[in-house]
């Protein structure tokens, strides 16, 4: 049996970055499970199926070859063959993810994916419902949070270093929107595991946070 340690958490809370560098210092595989739905969003835009329609997004997916390739760079992400790394990071998929990921034959598909993925192999796994969830056995679980201000300031560095334009306020009101959805759906909502660590990074900075959550893990 692997070692997995799970990082849920809202919106801009710095989960993949803080994730990515974890898996990296440990040696482990990194899984962006937030990038999983963010594919098949993508897709089913591309496809024009009807976001509201769990069926064919089930199908969908069934029908589809994802595939995650973990690098120095970040994940890129593959849909039958086709590299959408970048196009799952649109403001588009951002605003119908929630949507998307609400749907149990979406959910489904995805848990048992990345329950494969875990299986048996050292890794960590950021997302919303890996603590409580998918791997409710993980080895070590961490919710990691930040005011939703300080959430917003950060992608909107981001946005800014890009080069692309970036509204803070509107930043603010659709970080804040996504994690209402994400935590009032019915299946697998965004919540904090009874056993989870609360690691609160308003005030810190990336490496303190992989620190922690380091110490956490040679417990
Ligand atoms: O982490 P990221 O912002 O990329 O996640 C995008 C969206 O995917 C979330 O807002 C949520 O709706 C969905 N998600 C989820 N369960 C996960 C990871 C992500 O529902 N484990």
């Amino acid at each position: 049996k692997g070692f997995n340690v799970a990082i849920d958490g809202p919106a801009g809370a710095g989960k993949s970055t803080v994730a990515k560098k974890t898996a990296e210092k440990l040696g482990f595989l990194y899984i962006d499970t937030g990038a999983m739905y963010r594919a098949i969003t993508f897709a089913a835009l591309a496809e024009g199926i009807d976001l509201h329609d769990g069926k064919a997004l089930g199908k969908l997916l069934e029908k589809s070859e994802l595939r995650l390739e973990s690098s120095n760079e970040g994940t890129a992400v593959f849909w039958n063959g086709a590299d959408i790394t970048a196009a799952i990071r649109t403001n588009e998929v951002n605003s119908n993810v929630s949507l998307v990921a609400s749907h149990r034959e979406v959910r489904e598909g995805m848990t048992a994916m990345q329950q494969e993925l875990a299986k048996s192999k050292n890794a960590v796994l950021d997302g919303r419902d890996i603590g409580t969830h998918v791997l409710p056995d993980a080895n070590v679980k961490v919710f990691l949070t930040a005011s939703v201000e300080e959430r917003a300031r950060r992608r909107h560095l981001e946005q800014l270093e890009k080069g692309l334009p970036s509204d803070f306020e509107q930043l603010k009101k659709d970080i804040a929107k996504r994690d209402e959805l994400d935590s009032t759906r019915a299946i697998a909502p965004l919540k904090q595991a009874a056993d989870a660590q609360v690691v609160d990074t308003t005030s810190m900075g990336i490496d303190e946070v992989v620190e922690t959550i380091l110490d956490l893990v040679k417990e």
